[in-house]
């Protein structure tokens, strides 16, 4: 049996944690987890605020999902993609294919986020060299400032955020880049025109070079949890139509659920040509990730062997039955009655929530869409003052909250509530106290 002080030094010594400055870390050793509480080694036990970085939905250790992996393990751990399938791997495609919007029917599996996006990428530069009217010219992307679509260099070239990707960047490749849809930066009750008469002006000067624009439907996460103005995402899909540019759109973070609709691009009634999901596909318990292509897509890739047309891109473990058949539970779980309409519940408790931390005098603006909600921080409330960078005001209160039970995870000075679907209306409410009172304390300490 090894002790907590053993593990807190291997660790110290042995683990390089991701986005983790190593000098600073101090080890928060997590033994086991049931519902939406996560249980340390020394037995404390912390609310999982933000569902173990946006991917748990239906809490940790479920019934369900855990059967559903149980009984798969029994039959089948792993088995490749490469040429052949396994029964939940099919299962998943199917049912994948139902939920998605409009004719997305076709499944290419992937581990993570990033794969996702960069096969999302990859199939887009390959149809327009195989479609009907093959356009070759058409190798370069469209994607919008602050984005993340994540680590690997094709998904960062196309990400926009500089303290991520400044390092990388003579690896990167270039993209068009739009300013940031920010409906924080309009006047209240404006419309999308001014982003989309950006987006026009850039399709129209160079629309014949671009293969694709890649969006984080409705809300930009790893960017503070942005929310675009209404009708931006479905204007962004008739600009691309009308241009003749793929819409690749990563549901990674706002797919399954989380917005309260499956997918956000059914909240502007968009079916994009590629939609890429991740995080929360398999209720957050496994790795795997799915970009999914419109039959207009898929044919593309169509052809005898010889026409060399078959999509050059494939994981080892993409596909693993094992997550597909935890993902095919999840599903089934998120689109049953009994979490729908408690779905709403929470999010009306939610939004009580944030109204009641708005009038906090270092609270600037709290969005919410669905089970997402963030809170930005700024001196005495302010629009336009932010707090010095080197207060690190976000992860302080995040600090605070720990010590009150609460584990969150700031994104600069937004803090970010995004519980698992299951958390019970108690759960919420001390969630929502919690970081009310430690808004409060630490910001009343910077005045
Ligand atoms: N796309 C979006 C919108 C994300 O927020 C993330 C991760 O946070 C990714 C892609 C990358 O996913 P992963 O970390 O699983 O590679």
């Amino acid at each position: 049996m090894h002790t907590p002080e053993m593990l807190a030094q291997w660790d110290r010594d042995h683990y390089w944690h991701a986005f983790t400055q190593m000098a600073e870390y101090e080890p928060l050793i997590i033994d086991s987890a049931s519902g939406v509480w996560l249980y340390d080694i020394h037995g404390n036990r912390y609310l999982d605020g933000i569902s173990s970085m946006w991917c748990n939905l239906h809490g940790h250790c479920n019934p369900v999902i855990d059967e559903a992996i149980g009984a798969q393990l029994k039959k089948l751990g792993h088995a490749t993609s490469l040429g052949m399938a396994t029964t939940p791997a099919i299962e998943l495609t199917r049912r994948l294919a139902e939920l998605a919007p409009g004719d997305l029917n076709h499944v290419m599996f992937g581990s993570d986020g990033s794969s996702a996006v960069e096969a999302a990428l990859k199939i887009a530069f390959q149809y327009w060299r195989q479609c009907e009217e093959p356009q070759p010219q058409k190798t370069s992307y469209i994607a919008l400032g602050e984005a993340y679509h994540g680590d690997t260099l094709g998904s960062a070239s196309v990400g926009g955020i500089d303290r991520y990707n400044a390092i990388f960047q003579p690896l990167l490749f270039n993209v068009h880049r739009l300013p940031v849809p920010d409906s924080r930066t309009l006047e209240t009750d404006a419309g999308p025109q001014l982003f989309l008469g950006q987006l026009e002006s850039l399709l129209a000067k160079h629309h014949e070079e671009i293969a694709a624009l890649v969006i984080e439907p409705c809300i930009q996460a790893a960017a503070g949890m942005v929310f675009h103005p209404a009708g931006y995402l479905h204007g962004v899909r008739e600009l691309t139509s009308k241009y003749n540019v793929l819409l690749i759109a990563d549901e990674i973070v706002t797919g399954c659920g989380r917005t309260g609709r499956m997918f956000a691009c059914e909240g502007e009634d968009v079916v994009p040509d590629l939609l890429c999901l991740g995080k929360s596909l398999t209720g957050g318990y496994l790795p795997l990730s799915a970009t999914m292509a419109t039959t207009e897509v898929y044919e593309a890739f169509l052809g005898s062997h010889a026409s060399g047309r078959a999509f050059r891109h494939g994981h080892t473990f993409a596909g693993n039955p094992l997550a597909a058949a935890a993902a095919f539970a999840s599903l089934e779980l998120l689109t049953s009655e009994d979490v729908q309409s408690r779905l709403q519940l929470l999010i009306d408790q939610l939004c009580g929530i944030l109204h009641g931390m708005d009038s906090l005098p270092h609270v600037s603006e709290v969005r919410q869409k669905g089970l997402i909600a963030a809170v930005d921080l700024a001196p005495g409330g302010s629009k336009t003052a932010i707090y010095p960078v080197d207060l690190r005001i976000g992860q302080k209160v995040c600090r605070d909250a720990l010590k009150r039970k609460v584990w969150l995870r700031p994104l600069g000075d937004t803090l970010v509530i995004m519980p698992p679907l299951c958390i019970s209306a108690e759960e919420m409410a001390f969630l929502g106290e919690v970081l009310h009172e430690s808004i409060e304390v630490v910001t009343q300490q910077q005045q």
